[in-house]
């Protein structure tokens, strides 16, 4: 028999060698407790195993928040769901539970600037990572930019593959600022790659019927529309703009003059036959 003090050293290189590092940090704060509780040599290794287990699932959640480049303040606690139309809010409800993703269905959320797009996708995301799914925020812009500079080096496929390792990529402002064909075209190889493979979850203040403003041509639009809608469900957060109104409550005498111009607001159904599955 080893002594004590020669147990406890081996004891901890081994643990650190075989990578469990929760269990060498209880092992002995545990030991003492067991002894007093009379746990069985059973229990005792039981309550070391679930230490373990908790301290992976924490690492891997912090590893997948992090991985997600989901701005933390964008979560469900800080989204009021009251402000919502009852249907959207009972939609986001519903997509909490998170058996889209395992449908590989899509998200599209629509509604004027401000109100509360970013933060529903945000708050979906942060929910659904915290159950241990894998998602990725990006904003429109950023993932163009990134497509465009993987296509130049040759690497597109390689980025596109890598992007298909989220279960949901988030796009965030789609229609935001007048891309170039090229810019479309790598964003349509993306859509199209990812079509029933794995969802994509983004917002947009252009109803379907102005899309054509992002992806340049008719043909390239309508099968961009049809990839996405497919299976998915249409959020509309057809609601008044969350910045003007807390904007309006600090100064009572502001008028509506923040109000996105006709042009871009969604029309009421942005999906003409819109196939909403979460009902
Ligand atoms: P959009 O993306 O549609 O332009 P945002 O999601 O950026 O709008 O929302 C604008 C601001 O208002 C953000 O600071 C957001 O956190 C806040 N906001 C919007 N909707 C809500 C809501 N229902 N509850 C709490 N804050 C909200
Ligand atoms: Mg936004």
């Amino acid at each position: 028999m080893s002594r004590p003090m020669d147990v406890q050293a081996e004891l901890n290189d081994g643990l650190r060698e075989l990578r469990l590092p929760a269990v060498r940090q209880s092992y002995e704060e545990l030991a003492r407790q067991a002894e007093r509780e009379q746990l069985t040599y059973e229990q005792y290794l039981l309550e070391l195993v679930h230490r373990e287990e908790d301290a992976r699932h924490e690492a891997r959640i912090s590893r997948l928040l992090r991985q997600s480049r989901i701005p933390r303040e964008k979560n469900l606690e800080t989204f009021d769901l009251k402000r919502l139309p009852v249907k959207a809010a009972r939609q986001i409800k519903t997509l909490l539970e998170g058996d889209f993703l395992d449908r590989r269905e899509n998200l599209l959320v629509f509604g004027h600037p401000g109100s509360g797009k970013t933060h529903a996708l945000c708050a979906v995301g942060l929910a659904l990572i915290a159950q241990g799914r894998k998602l990725h925020f990006t904003t429109s812009a950023l993932l163009v930019q990134d497509l465009l500079r993987a296509k130049q080096e040759l690497k597109l496929s390689r980025l596109i593959k890598q992007l298909s390792s989220y279960e949901g990529l988030i796009i965030d402002e789609l229609g935001y600022g007048q891309q170039s064909r090229e810019e479309m075209e790598v964003l349509f190889t993306l859509l199209a790659e990812r079509y029933e493979r794995g969802s994509v979850l983004l917002s947009s203040n252009l109803p379907f019927s102005q899309w054509t403003l992002i992806f340049k041509d008719a043909m390239t639009t309508a099968a961009a529309i049809d990839r996405l809608v497919h299976h998915s469900v249409i959020v509309e957060l057809n609601v008044a703009s969350y910045r003007l109104e807390a904007a309006k409550k600090n100064q009572p005498g502001i008028v509506d003059g923040g109000e996105p111009p006709e042009k871009t607001e969604p029309a009421a159904d942005p999906a003409g036959s819109s196939q909403d599955s979460s009902g």
